[in-house]
């Protein structure tokens, strides 16, 4: 059982090991906790072979250990605090326990309880520790496996703690302690492997949630992509169909662009367009969405606006993109720059392509009309 056990862990640590490079904060505690779980396991099968201190205290204080380092794992990958403090102190009293109910007070009982105690509370801190996933979100299945695992183990534990304490007699009867104590070992060395499987499984949604906001998302900017933004829109646009709410769309271009990357150079462009997009985000609501479509050319989608409220906000990002950047932080040379912007608001069965047609055209009179101006296209 102990060496499936540490095998086990072995094996979570070629898993942890290829997550290194990941950069996600966490793997590193976790790959500590398991180091710390096989060496306790090797101690713990010296019981009868080396004297008490190993298998007894070491052995019990670093599996204690290892699990308080899952936590720690679990705090650092959510960015939440660690609880130091408890987890020393709990540490000590195991340790210290250990070594007093081995030497002073030969009582296995006593021992079993105290680390029964310690493992449960360290598990249900790790389940509270785990968010619920409220939203759908892929990682809905990781952090819900880890955060009922982690409760399901705290139980076994206070309940492997409780039976020592009151049915010690009745049921630790000489034919049935073996039927036990098999299965509370099980409780107790299994749930390194399946917690760091759960933790596993968390890191890699994460990879894959960032992996897809930086597909999504503009390398420059950080806008949403072009493809981004079209897979938006057209799933916004069959909701409004469905729904009958309003949607508009505002196209919006800095004036001039060629002329300030001539004047000031590509570098000062694209910090131009890194001002934009920054200025924009402090106009929209947060159930919009800001794309770049290419070059100088943005576009944001307005669920649930009417044209009249497009065009109010068209007006306040032209007002807030009327403006000055400095050329560099410290420097007092700024470029000023301006952009035009088209409006359209969707039409009954009117398709994504069309109507960024019509704002496209809108946006062409803006131009026409002599730039840092707002156009509505018409219906
Ligand atoms: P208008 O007022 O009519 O929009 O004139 P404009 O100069 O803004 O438009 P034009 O289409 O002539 O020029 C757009 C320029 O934008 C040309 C291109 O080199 C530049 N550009 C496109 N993408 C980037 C980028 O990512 N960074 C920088 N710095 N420049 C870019
Ligand atoms: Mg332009
Ligand atoms: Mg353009």
């Amino acid at each position: 059982m102990l060496l499936i056990t540490a095998l086990a862990s072995v094996v979570m640590l070629f898993v942890l090991q290829s997550l290194i490079g990941s950069k996600i904060s966490g793997v590193r505690e976790w790959r500590a906790a398991n180091i710390l779980a096989i060496v306790s396991l090797i101690l713990y099968a010296l019981r009868g072979i080396a004297p008490d201190v190993l298998p007894v205290v070491v052995a019990n204080t670093l599996l204690a250990a290892a699990v308080s380092v899952v936590l720690i794992g679990f705090c650092k990958f959510l960015h939440l605090r660690v609880p130091k403090r408890p987890l020393v102190i709990g540490l000590a009293i195991v340790a210290s326990s250990m070594a007093t109910f081995n030497y002073l007070w030969d009582s296995v009982t006593v021992r079993i309880v105290i680390v029964s105690i310690f493992h449960s509370a360290v598990c249900f801190a790790i389940a509270k520790t785990i968010p619920s996933p409220q939203n759908s979100t892929r990682s809905r299945y990781s952090y819900l496996f880890t955060k009922l695992t982690a409760a399901l183990f705290g139980v076994g534990h206070a309940f492997r703690g409780l039976v020592y304490v009151l049915g010690i007699d009745v049921l630790i009867s000489a034919q049935q302690s073996t039927l036990w104590n098999v299965l509370f070992l099980t409780i107790g060395v299994i749930v390194l492997p399946v917690l760091t499987l759960g933790a596993t499984m968390m890191v890699h949604d994460r990879m894959m949630s960032e992996a897809e906001n930086a597909a999504n998302s503009d390398f420059l900017t950080g806008a949403w992509s072009r493809r981004a933004f079209f897979t938006f829109a057209a799933k916004e646009i069959e909701r409004i169909h469905r729904s009958g709410n309003a949607l508009s769309l505002l196209v919006l271009d800095v004036d001039h662009f060629k002329r300030i990357n001539d004047e000031y150079g590509h570098a000062v462009g694209d910090q131009v367009l890194v001002d934009l997009t920054l200025r924009a985000e402090t106009v929209i609501r947060n159930i919009d969405y800001f794309g770049r479509l290419g070059g100088e050319e943005f576009a944001v989608l307005l669920p649930d606006t009417s044209l009249e409220a497009a065009y109010t906000v068209a007006e306040r990002l032209k007002a807030i993109l009327d403006t000055h950047v400095p050329i560099t932080e410290n420097s007092s040379e700024s470029v000023s720059y301006t952009v035009s912007i088209g409006v359209a608001h969707l039409q009954a069965d009117e398709t994504f392509s069309h109507l960024l047609q019509r704002a496209d055209e809108a946006l062409y009179k803006a131009k026409e009309a002599g730039r840092n101006t707002v156009i509505a296209a018409e219906a």
